[in-house]
């Protein structure tokens, strides 16, 4: 058996699977160990991909050629583009996948990788003399010049189900044992953290009468930019809520769910909380929102979004039961609570790997993250890394400003994080330049460049850029009449310029939208015909160029102010326009200075916004 390569991956999650790709597509002899490779990048809780920023990443990762836009689209089963009532800055796609198709197409085409050689096994100990030696479970020792861990959920992994307790990665497979005590000898220091997953739902069970519809978008969009067949057929979601007959099962029985019996010691992810969590805390509230989504286009399982728990299954089943739709239901797999090591990402570089340790790279969950689009991100950025470190060539470090994948590196990197770290639009002080539509144009050169992006996919991005460029010089130098204005809908039923517009200057308006500009009718107008991500792209970019230039003056303030002293008595408990983790960080660390606030992880960007206008700047 070969045992020598350039770079070994150790878990073929959703980091390592992208991890492995990236060095394998730019060449670099790569060995994925995994201790399961029937369960390569494996959905562990709800089956899909996107949603608000991290719609944005899967779109990013695409750009710069990685695999998850493209696997995700290969097993979508009903696609949404969020928040399109908001302004385009904050669309987000999301697709809900077949888990099996998902694995099963990830794996295929791993497989077509030249340069890609798979083991299943468990890696067991990392060492370094010359070259980096990994001893595994079964008893054999693979050495290369770099390694990407990215072992997830995995390390001394310990499951919760009420007052049941027993080792576990994920439901149903071993936990990962040895790695962290390796890590720790090498000078490593490592924490907890816990997540949760909901109950699995046999859907013969569910009365759907009880329930709410969700249908996908009737234009299904897809995440990778260079897909051409569109999703025709799709399978639809469902809401209803709890009630308070099942909040009154849950609370009777908080102290029997792992999460309030001292069972556990992590800190779980503040925006994803247990069902139990949610009535404790919200003891007001008589229902919340439950999402019951289908697992795949073949099965009967589906998953209850909103109803993560830890309590005992029998009492997970009871309060289901009080809930109308579930009054028959009958659960195939109960919700548990996951406890795992992880290592603060504050002992990484910006290119992901480690300070302590040259050549050792950490990707996914394994940092602090939580959620497969911030793992496959990271993963990919590290599997580049590694392949540029042992060619000696530069690393591939994406700003702030580039990409939400660069915001995601630096926030870990630079700020750490004690709790589930998830992606959030707020996150981003450039959050308008970051937007889904235009992560082609942001990211391809780079993914060109890299070798990651095919010749003929690039110029298309150049070709359509080039379009979309040409598009918005003719509207702005060409102008419209009053009297051609009342052909406009929104126009006519809002005030009518007395004078001659732009295209642009009338585009810029919110309630026009470049559709209603056809109407108009101009013998040279060349664009009606022009493909619909093309014309949405010409809009959002005229529509946000004020706001984008008023984006940047706030990020110079932010850095003009850095020096700027804060008062110590601010009751930031008091501000409306804080968000609820920022007060809490705000009052704990009471920071002295803007620069301050600024590196405290949990504290957005628009938080620091309405800081910095409450300082009077
Ligand atoms: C119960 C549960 C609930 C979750 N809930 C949410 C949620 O609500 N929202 C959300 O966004 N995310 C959730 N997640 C997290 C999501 O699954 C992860 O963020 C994502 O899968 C992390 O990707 P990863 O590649 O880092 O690790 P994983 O997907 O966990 O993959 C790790 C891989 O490494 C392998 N491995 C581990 N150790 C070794 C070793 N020593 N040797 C060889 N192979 C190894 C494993 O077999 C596995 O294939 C949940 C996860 C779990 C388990």
């Amino acid at each position: 058996m070969e045992t020598k390569f350039d770079i070994i991956v150790i878990g073929g999650g959703h980091a390592g699977c992208e991890a492995a790709a990236a060095a394998a597509k730019l060449g670099s002899r790569t060995l994925l160990i995994s201790m399961n490779l029937e369960t390569l990048a494996k959905m562990s809780c709800n089956p899909a991909m996107g949603g608000v920023a991290k719609g944005q990443i899967v779109r990013e990762i695409d750009a710069l050629g990685g695999l998850s836009g493209q696997v995700t689209d290969s097993a979508t089963i009903q696609f949404r583009m969020l928040n399109t009532k908001k302004g385009p800055a904050m669309w987000s796609p999301r697709a809900q996948c077949d888990r099996f198709q998902f694995s099963a197409n990830y794996r295929k085409r791993l497989e077509e990788l030249e340069h890609l050689h798979f083991f299943q096994d468990m890696a067991t100990t990392i060492t370094k003399k010359k070259q980096f030696h990994i001893g595994t479970q079964m008893g054999y020792t693979f050495y290369s010049s770099s390694v990407v861990l990215t072992s997830g959920t995995f390390l001394n992994g310990s499951i919760h189900i009420g007052k049941d307790q027993y080792g576990g990665g994920r439901m149903s497979e071993r936990p990962s044992i040895g790695i962290t005590e390796s890590l720790h000898r090498l000078g490593f220091s490592s924490a907890r953290m816990k997540t949760g997953t909901p109950p699995r739902i046999l859907s013969s069970t569910i009365d759907f009468s009880q329930t709410d519809i969700q249908h996908g978008d009737k234009n299904p969009k897809s995440f990778s930019f260079q897909r051409q067949k569109r999703l025709s057929v799709q399978r639809p979601c469902y809401i209803t809520y709890t009630n308070n007959e099942s909040h009154n099962v849950i609370r009777e029985n908080l102290e029997k769910s792992a999460i309030f019996n001292g069972n556990i010691e992590g800190i779980g992810p503040r925006y994803c909380p247990s069902i139990e969590d949610k009535v404790n805390r919200f003891a007001d509230k008589d229902r919340h929102q439950m999402f019951i989504e289908p697992e795949g286009w073949n099965t009967n399982e589906v998953y209850i979004n909103g109803f993560s728990s830890s309590l005992p299954k029998e009492t997970q089943q009871e309060a289901l039961l009080k809930i109308p739709a579930f009054r028959k239901a009958q659960i195939l797999r109960p919700g548990y609570a996951i406890e795992y090591d992880y290592f603060p990402p504050t002992q990484l570089k910006h290119n992901l790997e480690t300070k302590l340790v040259e050549g050792l790279f950490f990707a996914g969950q394994i940092n602090g993250t939580t959620g497969y689009e911030e793992a496959a991100a990271q993963g990919l950025m590290a599997g580049v890394n590694a392949h540029h470190k042992i060619r000696q060539s530069e690393s591939l470090i994406l700003g702030r400003d580039q990409a939400y994948i660069g915001v995601l590196i630096d926030d870990l990197i630079t700020k750490g994080t004690d709790e589930p770290y998830r992606m959030f639009t707020s996150r981003a002080e450039y959050r308008l330049h970051l937007r889904q539509d235009n992560a082609d144009e942001r990211l391809m050169p780079v993914g060109y460049d890299l070798g990651l992006i095919t010749q003929s996919a690039f110029q298309q991005m150049a070709n359509d850029q080039s379009t979309v460029t040409k598009t918005i010089q003719y509207f702005s130098s060409h102008h419209i009449k009053p009297s051609e204005m009342q052909k406009i809908e929104p126009i006519d039923k809002l005030a009518t310029p007395k004078h001659a517009l732009s295209f642009s200057k009338l585009l810029s308006r919110p309630q026009v939208h470049i559709q209603d500009l056809f109407n108009v009718e101009r013998e040279e107008f060349p664009f009606s015909n022009l493909d619909a991500s093309i014309l949405q792209k010409v809009e959002t970019q005229i529509k946000y160029q004020g706001y984008l230039r008023r984006e940047a003056e706030t990020v110079d303030k932010f850095i003009q102010f850095k020096e700027l002293n804060i008062p110590q008595n601010i009751d930031y408990k008091s501000f409306m326009s804080i968000s609820t983790e920022g007060k809490q960080k705000l009052s704990d660390i009471q920071p002295k200075t803007f620069g301050e606030a600024q590196k405290i992880s949990g504290v957005s960007q628009s938080d620091l916004s309405t800081l910095l206008i409450y300082l009077g700047r």
